[in-house]
């Protein structure tokens, strides 16, 4: 498979380099030259097997022959054994077709597991083959982080440089990233919001030189093997519900838009999915640009969902790629916009187009709150905030009765125990392999949101 800049800009890469580049040189994001499909049949034959033989399957296309099949096969398989469900992603059920999508039985407890265990093996793989190392910078509004080092830690091939705001993530999410010892993982917390610090890291990418000096990578969700990764459940999910021969909708929790891209891409694919809803919270740009066109950028509001607390969210631009049928020029041309005047307006018939796929709504505090307390009264199940935005928001946005919708969990209640103990008087406990985490020695450094002074940290600690 070749893939290609959004903005048309970039050498046409495999996979491998694709993997490893991030972002391209234009500034743009990789995306496949050709979307593989599948039929009614192949997606019948999904029933019944394991995740790890439909992630194989389903991704395939997008790796081999780049990497051998035996090879990938044998990535995956490590990839998936660190999770704590047989089924890697199981669906749980609400209501007679309401159901929940169970995505955080990974290391750090959050949806970014699935994309991220594979990306390490996947780096490993190629880097070592390569005998080459690389350098890692990314940017965490919270759950990122953690599930990035977590995929880094302890291999030769990359050091890892991990931004978070300051004070601006979870106890939890702090100390899943702070607690990891590795000489190779080095976190920096940031006096900014989030967006300052992925502004700095595109900043980074974005410096040639620089980039080369240090071969810089990432692992963040502009990366394609990410979105490509989190395409998998939405197969394993649909297959289970009665795909090919029965649709399925969803409603995703998003911030970047990673995760409910990987959904619309699994539709391309083939996938009957109905409905697609995105479910943010008050940092509500993704539903203003999917409402009324305008994306505008404002400013950054914190939440009991802070994992979304996003104003500028990446993974758009392949959308904007894909309604505007491939052409650079005129993802150029919004994203120029966008730089020059802090906003974008995408025309009349892409917006359509958009629209037709994608149904989206803003589901603020009070409703996040009000829904995580009815969950627990009616069922005694704890959710944690994002995913009670993404409940909030399927059941505004449901339009088929008869058909199942899917929300995405995207993380277990104990990542945000505050929030939920507030809400509920109910103290979600942290799983036992991480029970201890607040005893656990921490391990970071304060960093001005100054880019000379991240580089210069970086160079020191290379
Ligand atoms: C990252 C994250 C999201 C948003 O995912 P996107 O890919 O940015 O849309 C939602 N919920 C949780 C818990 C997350 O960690």
């Amino acid at each position: 498979m070749k893939y290609v800049s959004t903005r048309g800009q970039a050498p046409e890469l495999g996979f491998e380099d694709v993997l490893l580049t991030g972002l391209a040189r234009d500034g743009g994001l990789y995306v496949p030259v050709e979307v593989p499909t599948f039929s009614a049949d192949e997606i019948r034959s999904f029933r019944g097997k394991s995740y790890q033989d439909v992630a194989f399957a389903v991704m395939k296309p997008f790796v081999c022959p780049d990497i051998s099949e035996d090879d990938f096969e044998e990535i995956v398989a490590k990839a998936y054994s660190t999770f704590r469900h047989k089924t890697i992603v199981p669906l749980a059920q609400l209501d007679s077709n309401e159901w929940i999508l169970e995505m955080f039985h990974g290391p750090t407890l959050a949806f970014k597991d699935v994309a991220l265990q594979l990306l390490g093996h996947l780096f490993d793989h190629v880097l070592s083959r390569q005998g080459r190392k690389v350098t890692i910078v990314g940017a965490t509004s919270g759950d990122t982080g953690s599930a990035a080092i977590e995929c880094i830690k302890d291999r030769e091939c990359a050091d890892i440089f991990m931004l978070h705001p300051r004070g601006l993530v979870s106890d939890v999410q702090r100390k899943q990233m702070t607690t990891v010892m590795s000489s190779n993982v080095h976190n920096l917390a940031v006096d900014g919001n989030f967006d300052d610090c992925q502004a700095m890291v595109k900043a980074l990418f974005n410096d040639h030189s620089f980039r080369d000096d240090i071969t810089l990578s990432a692992v963040n969700s502009i990366n394609w093997a990410r979105v490509m990764a989190q395409i998998v459940y939405y197969f394993t999910s649909a297959v289970a519900l009665g795909a090919p021969d029965r649709e399925v909708s969803y409603t995703v929790p998003t911030g970047n838009f990673g995760d409910i891209y990987a959904g619309y891409v699994a539709k391309q694919m083939g996938l009957p999915i109905k409905q697609l809803v995105v479910a943010t919270n008050r940092n509500d740009i993704l539903t203003r640009v999917l409402m009324s066109g305008e994306y505008r950028v404002g400013n950054v509001s914190p939440t009991i969902s802070p994992s979304m607390d996003i104003q500028v969210s990446s993974n758009f631009e392949r959308l904007l790629y894909n309604i505007y049928d491939g052409s650079g020029d005129d993802v150029c041309r919004l994203m120029d916009s966008l730089q020059k005047t802090g906003s974008f307006t995408i025309d009349p018939p892409q917006l359509e187009k958009a629209q037709q796929v994608f149904d989206a709504i803003q589901v603020d505090e009070e409703n996040t709150a009000a829904t995580i307390k009815a969950i627990f009264e009616e069922t005694g199940m704890l959710v944690d905030p994002h995913t009670a935005v993404g409940l909030k928001a399927a059941e505004l946005k449901n339009a088929h009765e008869d058909i199942p919708m899917v929300t995405l969990s995207t993380a277990h209640p104990a990542k945000f125990p505050e929030a939920v103990e507030k809400i509920t008087g109910q103290h979600p406990a942290l799983p036992a392999h991480m029970a201890d985490l607040f005893e656990r020695e921490e391990k970071y450094d304060h960093l001005d949101h100054d880019l000379d002074a991240l580089k210069l940290y970086i160079r020191e600690k290379l």
